[in-house]
């Protein structure tokens, strides 16, 4: 059984981001970057103005008030220029530049028009209420470096310099394969000695929602001959693969024979946590990988976040020490472990005056779906470890994306 430090640090070792393509920008976010973004001409690109109002030379401005002489109007998108000269004004509209010979922008409510004539109540700075040529960034400077991932403040980054098609990490095929013989899918009807396949579905939405498009969704029966077939065909197609079920002692537990035969090479097999223990990890050539989780719900979500998602994250690009996201969070309730083994205790947020803490939520085993249906994710407690007390900052491993 190895630790899952270690087990996490082998599946960061094996997984290498897969190959840089252009991609449309519209779709690129949660992607990361293959290549360095550079500013396509400075920022802003002209002096621009900054308010509604009059541009002017502040030399002309005096307190309590001055009258200048309207000579034209800039609104934003006009390619205008008319001359701001002595005693003179323009009209100008947010996101305009800032015609010749003005050094200021007085805004609309410290003015009053009356036909050609503008009475500014001033005084006014040099250079108010303008965004300088270049005060952001010159033209070619890096605004995004390579390896950053793209959210939605980023996208608008590359839209802003013309980057219609960044170069990104390709995100990784994924595919889900249930087994078990007494799988049923969510519309059938159950009976006694069966249940609901929870795990497609529910792993399938972990991926959706971090981002990942999952290629496909299959079942397959505790069969080791259908299940090795299942298993080659998805291969081919997939950069990452997680199996649930059938991965531990049992007779009819046939994930790690059937990921032998396709010729994949087992990494690890047993993880010293709770829930979870009987995960595997095995690699393919070509930068392929296959997860073998355990059947009970809490216990393959506990593997999907831990490993697979990491994985995920690196083929996708991220960098090794980026690939899973832990929260420290005040605990509102103490939390108790056997020790022995890295426990995961299901936990919701609480969102207090002074910001999230985080309760433990009692389950009566990694089966409790029940339980898991008013989690926001597990409170991971070390081995050596039994009490956590209440007020002490804990690691909480988020299942959801925090409001
Ligand atoms: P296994 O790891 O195959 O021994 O399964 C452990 C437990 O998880 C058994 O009670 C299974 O019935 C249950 N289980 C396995 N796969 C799923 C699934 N896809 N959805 C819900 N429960 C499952
Ligand atoms: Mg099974």
């Amino acid at each position: 059984m190895i630790r899952p430090a270690e087990g996490l640090s082998l599946v960061l070792k094996h997984a290498r981001p897969l190959k840089a393509a252009r991609r449309p920008l519209g779709r690129s976010v949660g992607c990361w970057l293959a290549e360095d973004v550079a500013a396509d001409r400075d920022m802003p690109p002209a002096d621009r103005s900054a308010m509604d109002g009059y541009a002017v030379r502040s030399a002309d401005i005096r307190a309590p008030s001055s009258s200048l002489r309207l000579i034209g109007e800039i609104a934003a998108g006009s390619a205008e220029r008319p001359r701001a000269g002595p005693g003179t004004c323009v009209r100008i509209l947010t996101g305009a530049n800032v015609p010749p010979g003005a050094d200021a922008v007085v805004m609309l409510e410290q003015t009053e028009e009356r036909g050609d004539s503008v009475t500014i109540f001033g005084p006014i700075e040099r250079g108010a209420n303008i965004l300088k040529r270049r005060e952001d960034a010159r033209k070619g400077a890096v605004l995004l470096r390579k390896g950053t991932q793209l959210g939605p403040l980023q996208i608008a980054v590359c839209a802003a310099v013309g980057k219609s098609l960044p170069k990104v990490h390709r995100p990784p095929r994924i595919s889900f394969i249930c087994t078990g013989r007494e799988l049923r899918d969510v519309a059938d009807r159950v009976r006694p000695h069966e249940l609901r396949n929870s795990n497609g579905p529910g792993l399938c939405a972990a991926a959706a929602q971090s981002g990942y498009e999952v290629a496909a969704y299959r079942s397959a029966p505790d069969d080791l001959g259908r299940l090795t077939t299942v298993l080659r065909q998805v291969a081919r197609r997939c950069n990452l693969i997680a199996l649930t079920g059938g991965v531990s002692v049992g007779r009819y537990d046939y994930v790690r024979e059937a990921v032998e035969r396709i010729g994949a090479r087992v990494r690890f097999h047993g993880v010293a946590m709770k829930p979870g223990k009987p995960l595997l990890y095995a690699t393919l050539p070509r930068n392929r990988h296959i997860f073998g989780l355990p059947g009970n719900p809490l216990s393959a979500m506990t593997g999907f976040y831990e490993f697979v998602l990491p994985a995920l994250r690196r083929l996708a690009g991220a960098g090794a020490e980026r690939c899973r996201p832990v929260l420290r969070l005040q605990l509102a309730r103490q939390v108790a472990s056997k020790g022995g083994r890295l426990r995961f205790v299901l936990a919701r947020i609480i969102w207090g005056e002074n910001g999230p803490q985080v309760e433990p939520v009692e389950s009566h085993s990694s089966a409790d779906l029940v339980s898991g249906g008013i989690a926001d994710g597990v409170i991971a407690v070390p081995s050596d470890v039994t009490i956590l007390r209440r007020g002490a900052v804990a690691e909480f491993r988020p299942w959801r994306p925090l409001p």
